[in-house]
């Protein structure tokens, strides 16, 4: 069972003007992207913006960091939250590489400030919870939203990705070699959002995608699936995606 409540309208304005626009009177943040979907996923790796650069635009995403050497490139499951941006590297290792030199070729942010608000009382599994969402939230073939899933992880199973020599297959290929973590017992909170499913899919990952960090910053990684309790979903609803740079 579920609780719906929506946040009082004043509750929203919490960030600057000039990186917002007013819908109807309500400031609605837009996503930033750096690089796109499309490119990550025809093989373009290698970060085109230090990982730290997505901070000017927001203090909640998701994405991927990379670093080469070697002729290997190394990847990073990363999570940006509370303005710190955490890497899960191939051995379940969480590194605060906020500011580290690893580089992002793919990241997604924005300025967290949640319209709506869902408890779920019972036990939930990742896949009944997004039911629910799909079901309740306003015109999901259209608009776009950042989602925040507070809770107790009874099971939660991430995901980071091992190094790879150049050059590196396609997305694929690599997510054939992806490497699996199962946690019992955690508490934290996954980073998400939702794209439409048709719209924009070049530059963002259509549906919902969401990435680990625990209360105790041992783990994080790119959520597979869960089974949670005492839940809490904030999320936030956005009309734009501004592409920083391809
Ligand atoms: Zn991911």
């Amino acid at each position: 069972m579920y609780k719906l409540k929506i946040i009082p309208i004043l509750a929203l304005v919490l960030f600057s003007c000039t990186k917002s626009r007013k819908n109807n009177g309500v400031q609605i943040a837009p996503i930033y992207q750096i690089g796109t979907f499309q490119k990550l996923s025809s093989g373009n790796y290698l970060g085109i913006l230090p990982v730290g650069f997505a901070l000017n635009y927001g203090d909640f995403g998701l994405g991927a960091a990379t670093q080469t050497a070697h002729s290997k490139v190394y990847f990073k499951e990363i999570t940006l939250y509370n303005n710190k941006i955490y890497g899960f590297d191939s051995a379940g290792v969480v590194h605060d590489i906020t500011l580290a030199n690893d580089s992002t070729p793919f990241l997604t942010v924005t300025n967290f400030s949640p319209q709506y608000t869902f408890e779920f009382n019972n036990p939930s599994s990742y896949k009944s919870i997004i039911k629910t969402l799909d079901s309740l939230l306003p015109d999901t073939s259209n608009k776009m939203f950042s989602i925040k899933i507070y809770g107790i992880f009874d099971s939660i199973l991430t995901r980071s990705l091992p190094s790879f020599n150049q050059p590196v297959p396609l997305l694929t290929e690599v997510l054939k070699k992806q490497i699996i973590f199962k946690t019992e017992n955690t508490k934290g909170t996954l980073v998400g959002f939702r794209f439409p499913l048709n719209k924009n899919a070049s530059a963002n990952t259509p549906g919902y995608h969401f990435h680990y960090i625990s209360d105790d910053l041992h783990l994080a990684g790119h959520a597979l699936n869960f089974e949670a309790r005492n839940v809490k979903v904030y999320v936030g609803v956005h009309l734009t995606t501004t592409i920083l740079k391809e």
